[in-house]
């Protein structure tokens, strides 16, 4: 079958710890997706057009790179791998989702007391991502065996294939459970949206606008919240640096109290009950924080 190129195609994981939630941001997005059955490749948005893809993570650098799909989620720890493999860029990564965060990590037998990083000189370090930790053990001036593995990397210590390894890291659960601890941070990873660097015609990039400006608004929203709050004028600078990530609050007067206002903000960032108690004490009272359900900026 070869793709409907009236549509746009975004590449996700078939089934692993992205799919659910890269199918949820596109549902938050205000997409209707078309049920996929389990064995089925594709799905399609019926009120956008867009078409889903469902592969392999692996295979999604790809798919996006040749532009076989316009668009892709994947983990940034995925993506670094391959573009590391490549001469010149063939995708851009146009949003941080949020979601699938890990770390990719050295670790070593928890027996180790001690670790500093000259001590992989020589060692034999098990990985699935060689790339990326040779670029890390270049940067610093160490010279060690890589040994690629597809996976299970963390039973090469046991195994005796490799000292060392690196993996990626969530819980760190999986690590201690092989006797592992981690000694070392290589790269930091979440799930992101890829565009194709391809040249694509007018009509697919403004579908592909109006689709990343919806998704920009649903992660906008994630964490957002808007406050509204009395406070006495003489409080506003104080109580404006408090705000987490609000820009410039709207401030209106309230009728029969002068000197005192209302201000209405977004805030960008999570607001935790230590930053009303913080609001409270610099002279804030009817402090309400509400969720935002869409943004568009
Ligand atoms: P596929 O069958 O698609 O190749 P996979 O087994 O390679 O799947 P998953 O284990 O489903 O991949 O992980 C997909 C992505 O989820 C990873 O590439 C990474 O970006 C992210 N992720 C989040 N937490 C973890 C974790 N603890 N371990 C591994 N990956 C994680
Ligand atoms: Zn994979």
């Amino acid at each position: 079958m070869s793709p409907d190129r009236n549509r746009l195609h975004i590449a996700i994981q078939k089934s692993g710890r992205l799919s659910d939630q890269s199918k949820q941001l596109l549902r938050d997005a205000g997409l209707k997706l078309s049920e996929a059955g389990k064995n089925h490749l594709t799905a399609r948005a019926e009120n956008f057009p867009l078409d889903l893809m469902f592969v392999r993570d692996d295979d999604i650098p790809t798919f996006v790179a040749d532009g076989v799909c316009e668009l892709g989620i994947v983990g940034q720890n995925v993506l670094e791998e391959y573009a590391l493999g490549l001469n010149a860029p063939r995708f851009e990564q146009v949003a941080r989702l949020g979601f699938g965060r890990c770390s990719l990590k050295i670790a070593a037998p928890e027996s180790l007391n001690f670790f500093s990083p000259s001590m992989l000189n020589g060692q034999r370090i098990a990985t699935s991502y060689p790339r990326m930790l040779a670029r890390f053990l270049e940067q610093r001036g160490i010279e060690a065996d890589i040994v690629t593995m597809r996976g299970a990397v963390e039973l090469a210590p046991r195994l005796g294939i490799a000292r060392f390894i690196c993996d990626l890291v969530s819980t760190g659960a999986t690590l201690e459970a092989n006797g592992l601890a981690v000694v070392d941070d290589v790269f930091d990873s979440e799930a992101v949206l890829v565009r194709t660097l391809k040249p694509i015609d007018a009509a697919h990039a403004e579908k592909a606008h109006a689709l990343l400006t919806r998704i920009e608004g649903v992660t906008a929203t994630a964490e957002s919240k808007y406050i509204v709050l009395n406070a006495p004028e003489s409080a506003l600078a104080a109580i404006t640096e408090i705000l987490p990530g609000a820009e410039a609050p709207t401030v209106v007067p309230l009728i029969g109290r002068p000197g005192h206002v209302a201000v209405q903000a977004v805030c960008q960032e999570s607001v935790f009950w230590e930053t009303l108690e913080r609001l409270k004490a610099a002279g804030a009272s009817a402090i309400l924080v509400m969720p935002i359900e869409k943004m568009m900026v």
